[in-house]
Protein backbone atom coordinates (compact mmCIF):
# COMPACT_ATOMS: atom_id res chain seq x y z
CA UNK A 1 0.00 0.00 0.00
CA UNK A 2 1.57 3.74 -0.91
CA UNK A 3 1.86 6.04 1.71
CA UNK A 4 -1.72 8.14 2.68
CA UNK A 5 -2.96 10.81 0.74
CA UNK A 6 -4.10 13.85 3.32
CA UNK A 7 -7.12 15.40 2.94
CA UNK A 8 -9.07 18.23 5.44
CA UNK A 9 -12.25 16.54 4.20
CA UNK A 10 -13.36 12.64 2.64
CA UNK A 11 -16.27 12.48 1.28
CA UNK A 12 -17.71 8.85 0.65
CA UNK A 13 -20.40 8.55 -2.23
CA UNK A 14 -21.21 10.47 -5.51
CA UNK A 15 -24.75 10.45 -5.17
CA UNK A 16 -26.46 13.65 -4.33
CA UNK A 17 -25.90 14.21 -0.49
CA UNK A 18 -21.96 13.07 -1.32
CA UNK A 19 -21.94 16.28 -4.00
CA UNK A 20 -23.73 18.34 -1.79
CA UNK A 21 -21.16 17.87 0.49
CA UNK A 22 -18.27 18.00 -1.19
CA UNK A 23 -19.30 21.16 -2.98
CA UNK A 24 -19.97 22.56 0.10
CA UNK A 25 -16.47 21.50 1.98
CA UNK A 26 -14.42 23.38 -0.94
CA UNK A 27 -16.44 26.14 -0.90
CA UNK A 28 -15.97 26.66 2.55
CA UNK A 29 -12.01 25.90 1.94
CA UNK A 30 -11.21 23.17 2.64
CA UNK A 31 -8.95 20.14 0.48
CA UNK A 32 -11.01 18.31 -0.04
CA UNK A 33 -11.32 14.44 -1.73
CA UNK A 34 -14.18 12.31 -2.78
CA UNK A 35 -14.03 8.36 -2.75
CA UNK A 36 -16.58 6.46 -4.24
CA UNK A 37 -16.90 2.68 -5.45
CA UNK A 38 -18.23 2.97 -8.95
CA UNK A 39 -17.90 5.51 -11.14
CA UNK A 40 -18.73 9.13 -10.09
CA UNK A 41 -22.49 8.50 -12.29
CA UNK A 42 -23.18 5.40 -10.40
CA UNK A 43 -25.66 5.94 -7.37
CA UNK A 44 -29.45 6.08 -7.03
CA UNK A 45 -29.39 9.74 -6.69
CA UNK A 46 -29.58 10.05 -10.73
CA UNK A 47 -32.17 7.23 -11.09
CA UNK A 48 -34.58 9.64 -9.12
CA UNK A 49 -37.60 10.94 -11.24
CA UNK A 50 -40.62 12.28 -9.71
CA UNK A 51 -38.87 15.63 -8.26
CA UNK A 52 -37.91 17.09 -4.57
CA UNK A 53 -40.16 18.89 -2.10
CA UNK A 54 -40.14 22.57 -0.99
CA UNK A 55 -42.51 24.84 -0.03
CA UNK A 56 -42.92 27.50 -2.68
CA UNK A 57 -46.65 27.72 -2.83
CA UNK A 58 -48.60 30.81 -1.77
CA UNK A 59 -51.00 28.95 0.80
CA UNK A 60 -47.76 26.42 2.00
CA UNK A 61 -44.70 27.10 4.07
CA UNK A 62 -42.26 25.37 5.74
CA UNK A 63 -44.30 24.84 8.78
CA UNK A 64 -47.09 22.64 6.99
CA UNK A 65 -44.09 20.47 5.04
CA UNK A 66 -42.87 20.02 8.74
CA UNK A 67 -46.53 18.77 9.89
CA UNK A 68 -46.53 16.82 6.72
CA UNK A 69 -43.32 14.70 7.34
CA UNK A 70 -43.98 14.27 11.11
CA UNK A 71 -47.74 12.87 10.09
CA UNK A 72 -45.93 10.63 7.24
CA UNK A 73 -43.44 9.54 9.65
CA UNK A 74 -46.24 8.44 12.33
CA UNK A 75 -45.09 10.84 14.47
CA UNK A 76 -41.20 8.89 14.30
CA UNK A 77 -39.46 11.52 12.25
CA UNK A 78 -36.99 13.59 14.54
CA UNK A 79 -38.35 16.80 14.78
CA UNK A 80 -35.47 18.58 14.69
CA UNK A 81 -33.99 17.53 11.69
CA UNK A 82 -37.64 17.78 10.14
CA UNK A 83 -37.71 21.66 11.44
CA UNK A 84 -34.11 21.77 9.25
CA UNK A 85 -35.10 19.74 6.26
CA UNK A 86 -38.29 21.98 5.62
CA UNK A 87 -36.39 25.31 6.60
CA UNK A 88 -33.93 25.04 4.32
CA UNK A 89 -35.52 23.55 1.69
CA UNK A 90 -36.31 27.30 -0.49
CA UNK A 91 -32.55 28.00 -0.48
CA UNK A 92 -31.37 24.56 -1.23
CA UNK A 93 -33.39 25.05 -4.02
CA UNK A 94 -31.81 28.31 -5.14
CA UNK A 95 -28.45 26.79 -4.37
CA UNK A 96 -29.52 24.02 -6.82
CA UNK A 97 -30.27 26.91 -9.38
CA UNK A 98 -27.05 28.46 -8.88
CA UNK A 99 -25.37 24.93 -9.93
CA UNK A 100 -27.50 25.11 -13.25
CA UNK A 101 -30.17 22.91 -12.30
CA UNK A 102 -33.11 24.34 -14.39
CA UNK A 103 -36.10 23.20 -12.52
CA UNK A 104 -39.79 22.64 -14.63
CA UNK A 105 -41.62 26.24 -14.79
CA UNK A 106 -44.86 27.25 -15.50
CA UNK A 107 -46.75 30.45 -15.03
CA UNK A 108 -44.30 32.74 -13.86
CA UNK A 109 -43.37 30.11 -10.88
CA UNK A 110 -42.18 26.22 -10.29
CA UNK A 111 -44.60 23.57 -11.76
CA UNK A 112 -45.34 21.49 -8.30
CA UNK A 113 -47.37 18.68 -7.86
CA UNK A 114 -48.95 16.89 -4.42
CA UNK A 115 -47.47 13.92 -3.56
CA UNK A 116 -48.83 11.17 -1.28
CA UNK A 117 -49.12 12.36 2.02
CA UNK A 118 -48.71 16.22 1.69
CA UNK A 119 -51.09 19.08 2.20
CA UNK A 120 -49.90 20.88 -0.35
CA UNK A 121 -48.56 20.82 -3.74
CA UNK A 122 -44.97 20.71 -3.16
CA UNK A 123 -42.98 18.41 -5.61
CA UNK A 124 -40.83 20.32 -8.12
CA UNK A 125 -39.49 18.61 -10.99
CA UNK A 126 -37.52 18.57 -13.91
CA UNK A 127 -39.36 16.81 -15.92
CA UNK A 128 -39.06 13.06 -14.62
CA UNK A 129 -35.25 13.30 -14.62
CA UNK A 130 -34.85 14.78 -11.40
CA UNK A 131 -32.25 13.69 -9.95
CA UNK A 132 -30.12 13.38 -13.01
CA UNK A 133 -30.66 16.71 -13.49
CA UNK A 134 -29.86 17.41 -9.59
CA UNK A 135 -26.76 15.55 -9.80
CA UNK A 136 -25.35 16.63 -13.23
CA UNK A 137 -25.38 20.62 -11.98
CA UNK A 138 -23.96 18.98 -8.27
CA UNK A 139 -21.64 16.92 -10.60
CA UNK A 140 -20.29 19.55 -12.72
CA UNK A 141 -19.91 22.16 -9.13
CA UNK A 142 -17.48 19.32 -7.53
CA UNK A 143 -15.38 18.56 -11.14
CA UNK A 144 -14.98 22.51 -11.49
CA UNK A 145 -13.52 22.98 -8.22
CA UNK A 146 -10.50 22.11 -6.93
CA UNK A 147 -11.39 18.49 -5.21
CA UNK A 148 -9.74 15.60 -5.75
CA UNK A 149 -12.13 12.76 -7.24
CA UNK A 150 -11.44 8.66 -6.54
CA UNK A 151 -13.63 6.26 -8.27
CA UNK A 152 -13.55 2.89 -8.19
CA UNK A 153 -12.73 3.01 -4.60
CA UNK A 154 -14.87 1.00 -2.18
CA UNK A 155 -14.21 1.60 1.40
CA UNK A 156 -13.24 -1.30 3.47
CA UNK A 157 -11.99 -0.02 6.40
CA UNK A 158 -12.20 3.66 9.12
CA UNK A 159 -10.36 4.02 11.66
CA UNK A 160 -9.88 6.82 14.07
CA UNK A 161 -6.28 8.32 13.89
CA UNK A 162 -4.21 11.16 16.38
CA UNK A 163 -5.24 13.55 13.97
CA UNK A 164 -8.81 12.53 12.09
CA UNK A 165 -8.97 9.85 10.26
CA UNK A 166 -7.42 6.93 7.95
CA UNK A 167 -9.76 5.37 5.48
CA UNK A 168 -8.85 2.23 3.96
CA UNK A 169 -10.08 1.64 -0.06
CA UNK A 170 -10.45 -1.51 -2.09
CA UNK A 171 -9.48 -0.13 -5.38
CA UNK A 172 -10.72 -1.91 -8.86
CA UNK A 173 -7.80 -3.20 -10.96
CA UNK A 174 -5.05 -1.93 -8.36
CA UNK A 175 -3.56 -2.16 -5.12
CA UNK A 176 -5.71 -1.06 -1.78
CA UNK A 177 -4.85 2.27 -0.92
CA UNK A 178 -5.28 4.62 2.46
CA UNK A 179 -6.62 8.48 2.34
CA UNK A 180 -6.00 10.63 5.94
CA UNK A 181 -8.25 13.15 6.65
CA UNK A 182 -9.19 15.39 9.29
CA UNK A 183 -12.87 15.03 9.05
CA UNK A 184 -15.47 12.20 7.31
CA UNK A 185 -18.30 12.44 4.98
CA UNK A 186 -20.24 9.07 4.69
CA UNK A 187 -22.37 9.68 1.74
CA UNK A 188 -22.81 5.60 0.43
CA UNK A 189 -26.61 5.37 0.14
CA UNK A 190 -28.30 2.70 1.77
CA UNK A 191 -28.75 -0.87 1.15
CA UNK A 192 -32.07 -2.07 -0.54
CA UNK A 193 -30.09 -3.80 -3.60
CA UNK A 194 -28.81 -5.72 -1.66
CA UNK A 195 -31.83 -6.63 0.64
CA UNK A 196 -33.66 -7.46 -2.23
CA UNK A 197 -31.01 -9.68 -3.76
CA UNK A 198 -31.47 -11.33 0.08
CA UNK A 199 -35.08 -11.64 -0.05
CA UNK A 200 -34.71 -12.69 -3.85
CA UNK A 201 -36.99 -8.99 -4.15
CA UNK A 202 -36.94 -6.61 -7.19
CA UNK A 203 -35.38 -3.80 -5.80
CA UNK A 204 -35.51 -0.07 -7.56
CA UNK A 205 -31.94 0.08 -6.54
CA UNK A 206 -28.52 0.80 -8.37
CA UNK A 207 -26.28 -2.12 -7.64
CA UNK A 208 -24.16 -0.24 -5.83
CA UNK A 209 -27.13 0.20 -2.70
CA UNK A 210 -25.31 -2.40 -0.29
CA UNK A 211 -24.89 -0.80 2.96
CA UNK A 212 -21.19 -1.86 3.99
CA UNK A 213 -20.65 1.36 4.71
CA UNK A 214 -23.07 1.56 7.57
CA UNK A 215 -21.51 -1.39 8.74
CA UNK A 216 -17.89 -0.08 9.21
CA UNK A 217 -20.00 2.72 10.92
CA UNK A 218 -21.50 0.67 13.81
CA UNK A 219 -18.09 -1.39 14.42
CA UNK A 220 -16.79 1.46 15.42
CA UNK A 221 -19.58 2.09 17.32
CA UNK A 222 -22.27 5.27 15.35
CA UNK A 223 -25.19 5.18 16.69
CA UNK A 224 -28.50 4.09 14.04
CA UNK A 225 -31.96 3.87 14.51
CA UNK A 226 -34.83 2.66 12.44
CA UNK A 227 -32.07 0.89 10.86
CA UNK A 228 -35.25 -2.12 10.54
CA UNK A 229 -37.66 0.07 8.51
CA UNK A 230 -37.23 -0.51 4.87
CA UNK A 231 -39.80 1.33 2.53
CA UNK A 232 -41.51 0.06 -0.80
CA UNK A 233 -42.38 1.95 -3.41
CA UNK A 234 -45.83 1.17 -4.23
CA UNK A 235 -45.37 1.63 -7.68
CA UNK A 236 -42.61 -0.87 -9.33
CA UNK A 237 -43.08 -1.97 -12.64
CA UNK A 238 -45.07 -5.62 -12.94
CA UNK A 239 -45.08 -6.24 -16.25
CA UNK A 240 -43.56 -6.05 -18.92
CA UNK A 241 -40.69 -8.14 -17.76
CA UNK A 242 -37.99 -5.00 -19.42
CA UNK A 243 -39.64 -2.76 -16.61
CA UNK A 244 -39.68 -5.33 -13.34
CA UNK A 245 -37.97 -3.13 -10.80
CA UNK A 246 -38.99 0.11 -12.48
CA UNK A 247 -40.52 2.69 -9.99
CA UNK A 248 -43.47 4.33 -11.44
CA UNK A 249 -43.20 8.02 -10.15
CA UNK A 250 -45.33 9.13 -7.79
CA UNK A 251 -45.87 12.09 -10.12
CA UNK A 252 -48.06 9.83 -12.63
CA UNK A 253 -50.61 9.38 -9.16
CA UNK A 254 -50.54 13.61 -8.42
CA UNK A 255 -51.28 14.13 -11.86
CA UNK A 256 -54.55 11.33 -12.03
CA UNK A 257 -53.75 8.00 -12.10
CA UNK A 258 -55.59 6.14 -9.80
CA UNK A 259 -55.18 2.46 -8.36
CA UNK A 260 -57.58 -0.41 -9.21
CA UNK A 261 -58.57 -4.08 -8.29
CA UNK A 262 -59.10 -6.34 -10.85
CA UNK A 263 -63.14 -5.47 -10.63
CA UNK A 264 -61.98 -1.90 -11.76
CA UNK A 265 -62.79 -0.63 -7.92
CA UNK A 266 -60.18 1.88 -6.37
CA UNK A 267 -59.47 0.04 -3.23
CA UNK A 268 -57.07 2.70 -1.63
CA UNK A 269 -56.43 6.69 -1.15
CA UNK A 270 -53.68 6.60 -4.32
CA UNK A 271 -52.16 9.93 -2.88
CA UNK A 272 -51.94 8.66 0.92
CA UNK A 273 -48.79 7.58 2.82
CA UNK A 274 -46.39 5.47 0.90
CA UNK A 275 -46.52 2.31 3.71
CA UNK A 276 -50.23 2.78 3.62
CA UNK A 277 -50.73 2.59 -0.16
CA UNK A 278 -48.45 -0.31 -0.75
CA UNK A 279 -49.87 -2.14 2.49
CA UNK A 280 -53.20 -1.76 0.52
CA UNK A 281 -51.85 -3.15 -2.61
CA UNK A 282 -50.67 -6.43 -0.74
CA UNK A 283 -53.91 -6.80 1.26
CA UNK A 284 -55.62 -6.42 -1.90
CA UNK A 285 -53.26 -9.11 -4.12
CA UNK A 286 -54.05 -11.53 -0.59
CA UNK A 287 -58.00 -11.08 -0.74
CA UNK A 288 -58.16 -12.40 -3.95
CA UNK A 289 -58.49 -8.98 -5.95
CA UNK A 290 -55.34 -8.43 -7.96
CA UNK A 291 -54.56 -9.49 -11.18
CA UNK A 292 -51.37 -11.78 -12.28
CA UNK A 293 -49.32 -10.90 -15.06
CA UNK A 294 -48.26 -13.05 -18.00
CA UNK A 295 -45.37 -14.66 -15.77
CA UNK A 296 -47.50 -15.36 -12.96
CA UNK A 297 -46.52 -12.32 -10.94
CA UNK A 298 -49.06 -10.80 -8.34
CA UNK A 299 -50.41 -6.80 -9.63
CA UNK A 300 -53.27 -4.06 -9.91
CA UNK A 301 -53.53 -1.91 -12.30
CA UNK A 302 -52.54 1.19 -12.19
CA UNK A 303 -54.76 3.58 -14.40
CA UNK A 304 -52.66 5.95 -16.11
CA UNK A 305 -54.75 6.57 -18.58
CA UNK A 306 -56.67 9.14 -16.37
CA UNK A 307 -53.18 11.83 -17.04
CA UNK A 308 -53.85 14.20 -19.24
CA UNK A 309 -51.81 14.06 -22.19
CA UNK A 310 -50.16 17.73 -21.21
CA UNK A 311 -49.32 17.06 -17.79
CA UNK A 312 -47.58 13.85 -19.10
CA UNK A 313 -45.62 15.46 -21.49
CA UNK A 314 -44.37 17.85 -19.36
CA UNK A 315 -43.64 15.40 -15.94
CA UNK A 316 -43.46 12.25 -17.48
CA UNK A 317 -41.70 12.05 -20.74
CA UNK A 318 -39.37 9.69 -19.79
CA UNK A 319 -42.15 6.94 -18.18
CA UNK A 320 -43.70 7.60 -21.22
CA UNK A 321 -40.65 6.77 -23.51
CA UNK A 322 -39.82 3.85 -21.24
CA UNK A 323 -43.44 1.86 -21.67
CA UNK A 324 -43.73 2.82 -25.62
CA UNK A 325 -40.09 1.49 -25.79
CA UNK A 326 -41.51 -1.37 -24.09
CA UNK A 327 -45.10 -1.54 -26.01
CA UNK A 328 -47.53 -0.77 -23.73
CA UNK A 329 -48.56 3.55 -24.18
CA UNK A 330 -49.83 4.65 -20.63
CA UNK A 331 -52.16 6.91 -21.81
CA UNK A 332 -54.13 4.29 -23.61
CA UNK A 333 -53.89 1.60 -21.17
CA UNK A 334 -53.04 1.08 -17.19
CA UNK A 335 -50.31 -0.32 -16.34
CA UNK A 336 -49.67 -3.33 -13.74
CA UNK A 337 -47.87 -2.35 -10.76
CA UNK A 338 -46.80 -3.81 -7.24
CA UNK A 339 -44.41 -2.81 -4.73
CA UNK A 340 -41.15 -2.81 -4.90
CA UNK A 341 -38.23 -2.59 -2.47
CA UNK A 342 -36.89 1.17 -2.74
CA UNK A 343 -35.66 3.26 0.24
CA UNK A 344 -34.17 2.56 3.80
CA UNK A 345 -36.06 5.14 5.96
CA UNK A 346 -33.70 4.70 9.43
CA UNK A 347 -30.14 4.97 9.36
CA UNK A 348 -26.81 6.86 11.27
CA UNK A 349 -27.90 8.78 13.88
CA UNK A 350 -27.03 12.29 13.25
CA UNK A 351 -27.46 16.09 14.60
CA UNK A 352 -28.37 19.24 12.93
CA UNK A 353 -24.55 19.42 11.35
CA UNK A 354 -24.95 16.29 10.40
CA UNK A 355 -22.78 14.74 12.91
CA UNK A 356 -23.00 11.23 13.51
CA UNK A 357 -22.25 10.35 17.84
CA UNK A 358 -18.60 10.06 16.88
CA UNK A 359 -16.63 13.06 16.82
CA UNK A 360 -15.64 14.18 13.18
CA UNK A 361 -17.64 11.75 11.53
CA UNK A 362 -20.26 12.97 9.61
CA UNK A 363 -23.50 11.02 7.67
CA UNK A 364 -25.26 12.73 5.05
CA UNK A 365 -28.27 11.15 2.52
CA UNK A 366 -29.65 7.76 2.77
CA UNK A 367 -27.17 6.72 4.94
CA UNK A 368 -28.33 8.80 7.96
CA UNK A 369 -31.54 8.30 10.09
CA UNK A 370 -34.39 10.41 12.16
CA UNK A 371 -35.22 12.71 8.83
CA UNK A 372 -38.09 10.58 7.91
CA UNK A 373 -38.56 8.35 11.04
CA UNK A 374 -40.10 5.02 9.95
CA UNK A 375 -41.98 6.06 6.44
CA UNK A 376 -40.55 8.67 3.96
CA UNK A 377 -42.49 11.02 1.93
CA UNK A 378 -41.62 10.87 -1.94
CA UNK A 379 -39.60 14.18 -3.17
CA UNK A 380 -37.81 14.88 0.47
CA UNK A 381 -34.62 12.29 -0.13
CA UNK A 382 -33.00 14.78 -2.90
CA UNK A 383 -34.22 17.23 -0.30
CA UNK A 384 -32.26 15.82 2.48
CA UNK A 385 -29.62 15.56 0.30
CA UNK A 386 -28.93 18.25 -0.32
CA UNK A 387 -29.70 20.22 2.87
CA UNK A 388 -28.00 17.67 4.80
CA UNK A 389 -24.88 17.07 2.56
CA UNK A 390 -24.38 20.72 2.56
CA UNK A 391 -24.35 21.12 6.56
CA UNK A 392 -22.25 18.26 6.53
CA UNK A 393 -19.69 19.52 4.28
CA UNK A 394 -19.18 22.77 5.69
CA UNK A 395 -19.43 21.58 9.39
CA UNK A 396 -16.70 18.93 8.12
CA UNK A 397 -14.68 21.84 6.41
CA UNK A 398 -15.15 23.88 9.91
CA UNK A 399 -14.08 21.19 12.72
CA UNK A 400 -10.93 19.87 10.00
CA UNK A 401 -9.84 23.40 9.97
CA UNK A 402 -9.61 23.23 13.93
C1 LIG B 1 -35.43 4.76 -9.01
C2 LIG B 1 -35.43 5.75 -7.88
C3 LIG B 1 -36.25 6.86 -7.94
C4 LIG B 1 -36.25 7.79 -6.89
N1 LIG B 1 -37.02 8.92 -6.99
C5 LIG B 1 -36.91 9.87 -6.03
C6 LIG B 1 -37.58 11.12 -6.17
O1 LIG B 1 -38.25 11.38 -7.16
N2 LIG B 1 -37.42 12.03 -5.18
C7 LIG B 1 -36.67 11.80 -4.06
O2 LIG B 1 -36.56 12.69 -3.21
N3 LIG B 1 -36.03 10.63 -3.91
C8 LIG B 1 -36.11 9.67 -4.86
N4 LIG B 1 -35.43 8.50 -4.72
C9 LIG B 1 -34.60 8.30 -3.54
C10 LIG B 1 -33.32 9.10 -3.68
O3 LIG B 1 -32.93 9.20 -5.01
C11 LIG B 1 -32.18 8.46 -2.91
O4 LIG B 1 -32.58 8.04 -1.65
C12 LIG B 1 -31.08 9.47 -2.72
O5 LIG B 1 -30.75 10.06 -3.95
C13 LIG B 1 -29.88 8.82 -2.09
O6 LIG B 1 -28.78 9.68 -2.25
P1 LIG B 1 -27.44 9.38 -1.49
O7 LIG B 1 -26.48 10.42 -1.90
O8 LIG B 1 -27.70 9.20 -0.05
O9 LIG B 1 -27.02 7.93 -2.03
P2 LIG B 1 -26.76 7.41 -3.52
O10 LIG B 1 -27.24 8.34 -4.53
O11 LIG B 1 -27.24 6.01 -3.55
O12 LIG B 1 -25.18 7.41 -3.58
C14 LIG B 1 -24.41 6.53 -2.76
C15 LIG B 1 -22.99 6.57 -3.26
O13 LIG B 1 -22.14 5.85 -2.36
C16 LIG B 1 -21.31 4.97 -3.12
N5 LIG B 1 -20.89 3.87 -2.27
C17 LIG B 1 -21.65 2.86 -1.76
N6 LIG B 1 -20.88 2.04 -1.02
C18 LIG B 1 -19.60 2.55 -1.06
C19 LIG B 1 -18.34 2.13 -0.53
N7 LIG B 1 -18.19 1.02 0.19
N8 LIG B 1 -17.25 2.91 -0.78
C20 LIG B 1 -17.34 4.02 -1.55
N9 LIG B 1 -18.51 4.44 -2.08
C21 LIG B 1 -19.62 3.72 -1.84
C22 LIG B 1 -22.18 4.58 -4.30
O14 LIG B 1 -21.41 4.07 -5.36
C23 LIG B 1 -22.82 5.93 -4.62
O15 LIG B 1 -21.94 6.74 -5.38
C24 LIG B 1 -35.42 7.57 -5.76
C25 LIG B 1 -34.60 6.44 -5.70
C26 LIG B 1 -34.59 5.54 -6.74
C27 LIG B 1 -33.70 4.33 -6.64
Amino acid sequence: MRPPDRFDVLVIGSGASGLAAAVAAERAGANVALATKGSIQANNSSKAQGGIQAAFADDDSPELHAADVMRSSHETADPRLVEILTGDARSAIHWLEELGCAFTREDGGYRLARCGGASRRRLLQVGDRTGHAITKALRDAHEGGNALTFPDHALAALEPTASGWRASFEVKNGDPVAIDAGTVVLAAGGRCFAEAKRRQELSTNHPNATGEVTGIALDLGAEARDLDALQYHPNGGAWPVTMQGYSIPETTRAYGAVLLNANGEEFTDSLGLRDVVSQAIFDEVTAGRGVETEDGRPAVYLDTTRIPEADADISLPYMLRRYRGAGIDPLTEPLLTYPVLHYQNGGLVIDEHAETTLEGLYACGEIAGGTHGRNRMMGNSLLECVVFGRRAGRAASEKASV
